[in-house]
């Protein structure tokens, strides 16, 4: 972690105070900060360095805000403000402070059935609603997009006001998500950079002159809802056994073996997962889109249905 002293100061960024940094990407750093004009209220900040961009990169960086406008559902970050600068674009974003789940699953090794449900039951009620009432695909759906906001830690402790730093870092310590009250916690798609709007929702009409669209588009937006629901099949196997279903070292043979769909339930990782979460991700990982799940398939499923709720009340 960056200490406090190593945090630039960014024009135009005034009202924010920055705490630290808790990711980047290729034109981004994104920081932890807190609202100098509402005590306790923390969000997390993109800076985005918009001189290093072309015009192309900066309408895309205007789309992923506009997109991110629209949306309002609880597993998915919510924009909080949106600034900019002559160098930079300041997206401000409802704070994860659990981080990316990615972390989590190196920490971990990997996720119980019980608890990779918990996970994956939150992620395909975001793409529902992506989906099903906003009309926009994702189509970067991976673990190092999933966030969360984590549940109380268990058992709770008695704490005082402000914990010394002392404490505060035991309490890192036994943080250890689990099924428990509240599972890992609250999982949030992030990164709407790729994403697309496939249809009106103010109209609930395919985007273009209805009426004259063709085939194809009504096709290519099935094609690309699909794309999240093969991503959410990788992420639902890395979760169960802790890697990838797909892999290799050589970028070619890699991009093969997902053409053909070519992954195994890998033993003796595989050997105690039950066969009806097996037969799930069988059913995302499928070649063929148009015989892929679709989010309704998905949910209807048996490993999903099984058990929505970890059961709270013992009989
Ligand atoms: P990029 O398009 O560069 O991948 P992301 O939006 O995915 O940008 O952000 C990069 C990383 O920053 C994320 O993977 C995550 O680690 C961190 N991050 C982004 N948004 C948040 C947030 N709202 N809360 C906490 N961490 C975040
Ligand atoms: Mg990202």
């Amino acid at each position: 972690r960056e200490s406090k002293g190593k945090l630039p100061k960014y024009p135009g960024l005034e009202r924010w105070t920055l705490l630290e940094k808790m990711g980047d990407g290729a034109f981004s750093n994104v920081y932890r900060a807190s609202d100098n004009q509402r005590e306790y209220q923390e969000v997390a900040i993109k800076v985005v360095r918009k001189f290093e961009m072309n015009s192309s990169q900066r309408s895309n960086i205007l789309k992923e805000v506009q997109i991110m406008r629209q949306l309002d559902h609880p597993n998915i970050v919510k924009l909080v403000d949106f600034h900019e600068s002559r160098q930079y674009y300041f997206i401000i974003l409802e704070l994860c402070p659990g981080g990316e789940l990615f972390h989590q699953i190196v920490r971990l090794t990997y996720f119980s059935e019980d608890l990779s449900r918990h996970v994956i039951l939150q992620v395909a009620k975001a793409l529902e609603y992506l989906h099903e009432t906003a009309g926009v695909v994702h189509r970067d759906i991976k673990p190092e997009n999933l966030l969360f906001y984590p549940a109380p830690l268990i058992p709770s402790k008695s704490r005082k006001l402000k914990p010394t730093d002392e404490e505060d870092k035991a309490d890192e310590g036994e943080f250890v998500p689990g099924v428990g009250a509240g599972g890992i916690g609250v999982i949030k798609i992030a990164d709407f950079g790729l994403s697309k709007v496939i249809w009106d929702s103010q109209t609930m009409t395919p985007c273009g002159t209805v009426g004259y669209t063709a085939p194809e588009i009504v096709k290519d937006e099935r094609y690309s809802k699909s794309v999240d629901m093969w991503a959410m099949g990788c992420v639902l196997y890395t979760l169960l056994c802790g890697f990838p279903p797909f892999y290799d070292e050589s970028i070619q043979t890699l991009t093969e073996k997902v053409a053909r769909g070519q992954y195994t339930f890998l033993s003796p990782w595989w050997d105690e997962i039950s066969q009806s979460a097996k037969d799930l991700i069988s059913h995302l990982l499928t070649v063929d889109p148009d015989k892929r799940y679709d989010i309704h398939q998905f949910l209807d499923h048996p490993w999903i249905r099984e058990s929505q709720e970890p059961t709270t009340s013992a009989a």
